[in-house]
């Protein structure tokens, strides 16, 4: 696998990838076809993750969205998922702001790191198995590059699988470890939290709630708070 030193290294190789054909297609045609920014000029590039690289807590989503971070080229910003996300992460501590709304928002992330498991936007939200397994050399890398890292919070299964992956190649046996949300494992000194993922859908139909969401993360604060070196 492909070691990048600095997560500038890693960025700069990221936002030129074209190593999945379809996504490639994908993320400039949503940009072209969309009716409601019509004029707005997309980022439709890969999307790299954002916030400190040095902190303790990553999180970790599945994919940037169509209008979301394909649209405005930082993860987690300017859609639904990133509006529900944010307010949480501030009402925790985590963010200067309870909103993520377009790069040059004042935007600022406490001690966290939010990236995605496949950095381009996939069709229907759903990437293949090969996508990932292209994808996975950056997120690795990010991984590997948080030499502080604490606390994982997976949002949804594929995260949670991505997670995993990197477990397993780093020689640790995740057989036991099953998504579920507001559970945790402990593997090495390191803890992995899952939730679902705070998509529209699960938002809008009650699958996952503020209320479920904060004390999510108040216990993830606590745990930090609580495992300061
Ligand atoms: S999904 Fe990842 S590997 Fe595939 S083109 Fe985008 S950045 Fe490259």
């Amino acid at each position: 696998m492909k070691v990048f030193k600095s997560i500038e290294e890693l960025n700069s190789n990221l936002i030129t990838c074209q190593k999945c054909p379809r996504l490639v297609k994908f993320r400039v045609e949503v940009g072209i076809n969309n009716n409601r920014f019509k004029g707005e000029k997309f980022w439709s590039k890969p999307v790299p993750g954002f916030g400190d690289i040095e902190g303790e807590f990553l999180v970790l989503g599945l994919a940037p969205a169509p209008t979301g971070g394909n649209r405005t080229g930082r993860v987690f910003t300017g859609d639904k998922s990133a509006e529900f996300l944010m307010k949480n992460l501030f009402e925790a501590g985590f963010a200067n702001q309870p909103f993520s709304i377009k790069i040059d928002d004042g935007l600022k992330l406490h001690n966290t790191y939010i990236t995605a498991a496949l950095k381009c936007v996939p069709p229907d939200n759903i990437p293949t198995k090969e996508e990932l397994e292209n994808c996975s050399v950056y997120l690795y890398n990010e991984i590997e590059l948080m030499h502080n890292l604490k606390v994982v919070l997976t949002l949804g299964r594929i995260a949670f699988d991505s997670f995993k992956n990197y477990l397993n190649k780093k020689g640790f046996n995740t057989k036991d470890m099953k998504f579920q949300h507001g559970m945790h494992y402990d593997i090495n000194g390191l803890r992995v939290y899952c939730s679902y993922h705070p998509s529209p859908r699960n938002v809008n139909t009650g699958v996952l709630n503020n209320e479920m969401f904060f004390n999510l993360l108040l216990e993830i604060r606590e745990y930090i708070q609580k495992n300061k070196d």
